[in-house]
């Protein structure tokens, strides 16, 4: 039956935990997956998260089915968070929030949406992008093209370039954008880049799909939903799906939404209808924990403050990897430039190390980076960093 079909090579991210796991020397540091680490090395619990629990089991835990669109308090939230509580977008009812198995799970369902209601758009992605986002993409039937973005002679933005090709797409196509915190390299748009990009989506009647995964790991919650605001505000209508894995550590519980801004309350209806639709042909609704965990650390004042604090205390960590590690780099290599590791933003670094430096750094110091140079940032720790250093040093200077 299934003789003919073709093999899977496995995700390429996937395969390099794998061979890190299988790994017996124990000085091995894994910079490879996109997961947020603490100090001590352990995928933290967040206690804003374990006393919502405690609250939700307190009131019963009961587990009936969700609407399609998921749980009404954790899409208003979510809204909120996203456009900031006073934006008019909301008071006007503009605005569609649907909960969704992990932002992943939105990204899906908004492309499966686009595919049935703008046939003819392709999608256009950053080079590069998170891989999923082709793959994705593709299985909805949508063709995927590429914009400039990351400029490998200055570990920077080719922003002229992404605007000149931008202005050059056919009305409706389709702009995938990393609204911060950009997976792979941590190369983001600044507020005045955002700001020049806009009239290029308007004139040329662009839909710009925002994708949100790493919010509060940039400049702050609020700092790093800029672009979603700045959207808004300039009436476009947009797509949004964002995720709580990482800011809530939340990974397998699969917390994510997707957030549609339109230009009337009746189109968002309209809108908010077919979601529901293309939820019920995919899983039907989705998952009940989630969902409450999600509105409880979001909507409980005291929750809510905790959270933002642990937040922080996430993102100055990684901030405070890239200083080490810069200043380790610097400290052994003096005549290199490696200020890129202190302009990027979030987990990810792209360090510009080619595929055969990456292989060396795991064969020979067992330090693993995906094969296209990316680091996750947030795998360093004191204790590890000038290790890493060392072995990315002996591996630059040959
Ligand atoms: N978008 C980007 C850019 C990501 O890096 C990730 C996770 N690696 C996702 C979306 C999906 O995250 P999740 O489905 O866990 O919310």
């Amino acid at each position: 039956m299934f003789e003919h079909i073709q093999p899977y090579a496995g995700d390429p991210i996937f395969a390099v935990v794998n061979a890190f796991m299988a790994d017996a020397r124990p000085q091995k540091v894994n910079l490879s997956i996109g997961i947020y680490f603490d100090e001590e090395g352990r995928l933290p619990v967040l206690p804003s998260v374990q006393e919502a629990e405690k609250r939700i089991l307190a009131a019963g835990g009961a587990k009936p089915y969700l609407p399609m669109e998921g749980d009404a308090a954790c899409r208003a939230e979510v809204g909120q968070l996203l456009l900031g509580a006073a934006h008019p977008a909301l008071a006007d009812g503009r605005t569609v929030t649907i909960q969704t198995v992990g932002s992943s799970g939105g990204l899906k369902v908004g492309a499966d949406f686009l595919k049935t209601w703008l046939p003819d758009s392709a999608v256009w992605v950053s080079d590069p992008t998170w891989d999923n986002h082709r793959s994705m993409f593709e299985g909805s039937g949508i063709t995927v093209n590429r914009y400039p973005y990351y400029d490998a002679a200055t570990g920077g933005l080719r922003f002229d370039d992404m605007l000149a090709t931008l202005r050059t797409l056919p009305a409706r196509s389709i702009v995938l954008l990393h609204a911060c915190c950009h997976n792979p390299t941590g190369v983001d748009l600044t507020p005045a880049q955002w700001q020049a990009l806009i009239p290029v989506l308007k004139e040329r009647e662009l839909l710009p799909y925002l994708d949100l995964a790493y919010q509060g790991f940039g400049d702050g919650i609020d700092e790093d939903a800029y672009a979603v605001r700045a959207l808004a505000d300039a009436g476009i209508t947009f797509f949004c799906a964002n995720s709580f894995s990482k800011s809530m550590s939340l990974y397998g519980e699969r917390c994510g939404a997707l957030t549609v801004v339109c230009t009337s309350a009746a189109e968002a209806g309209l809108v908010r209808g077919q979601l529901a639709y293309t939820v019920r042909r995919l899983y039907s609704s989705p998952g009940i924990h989630a969902a409450k965990l999600v509105a409880r650390v979001l909507g409980e004042a005291d929750l809510r403050a905790m959270w933002t604090a642990e937040v922080a205390e996430m993102r100055e960590r990684i901030a405070a990897m890239r200083r080490a590690l810069h200043d380790a780099l610097v400290a052994r290599l003096p005549g290199r430039d490696f200020s890129y590791f202190l302009t990027q933003r979030g987990m990810f670094s792209y360090t510009g190390l080619s595929a055969a430096q990456v292989a060396r750094l795991r064969d020979e110091h067992a330090v693993y980076l995906i094969a296209s140079g990316r680091m996750c940032i947030a795998g360093l720790s004191q204790a590890n960093v000038g290790r890493v250093a060392e072995a990315m040093a002996s591996v630059l200077a040959d």
